[in-house]
């Protein structure tokens, strides 16, 4: 992205926000060379991060993956087609938003346990059991208290 002022294309993003419906991103600019401020207005489609895995590799964005993991977890639950629809164009929509070129796994993971939360506090118990079992144990185990605690 080149300044529009002095044309260097070192640019920082101060705020990322979604508009028209989604579909586009209006991003506050801020030019590291001149300091001049401006704004931005990129199609989402064209912006979709790239995702950064636990060993340093990068791969595309995959929503049929992403969907796939998120039924795994919903088997056989009262969710509907249409929500479970709705909870990955707003994990699309969340990952687009930051306004980065690339996006580290865990923040996808933790985007999918924030919307199965949403959605079916079972799915989230099984997903995060799955997504955590190496990561934060402790973080994990509170969580499961405070849920059989609201089920109860
Ligand atoms: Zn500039």
């Amino acid at each position: 992205m080149h300044c529009p002022f002095c044309g260097t294309h070192e640019t920082k993003v101060s705020d990322s926000r979604l508009v028209a419906d989604g579909d586009q991103v209006r991003r506050r600019r801020q030019c590291l060379a001149c300091g001049e401020r401006f704004t931005t207005y990129e199609t989402a489609e064209l912006i979709m991060p790239r995702i950064i895995k636990g060993d340093g590799s990068r791969e595309s964005f995959d929503e049929d993956k992403l969907r796939a993991g998120m039924m795994r977890s919903l088997e056989k639950r009262p969710v509907s087609a249409e929500s479970i629809e709705a909870a990955i164009l707003r994990i699309r929509q969340n990952l687009r938003a930051r306004g980065e070129r690339e996006v580290a796994a865990r923040i996808v993971g933790e985007q999918v346990m924030e919307q199965l939360r949403r959605l079916d506090q079972v799915a989230y118990i099984r997903f995060a059991s799955v997504y955590r079992r190496f990561q934060d144990l402790d973080e994990f185990r509170a969580e499961i208290e405070r849920l059989t605690g609201d089920l109860s």
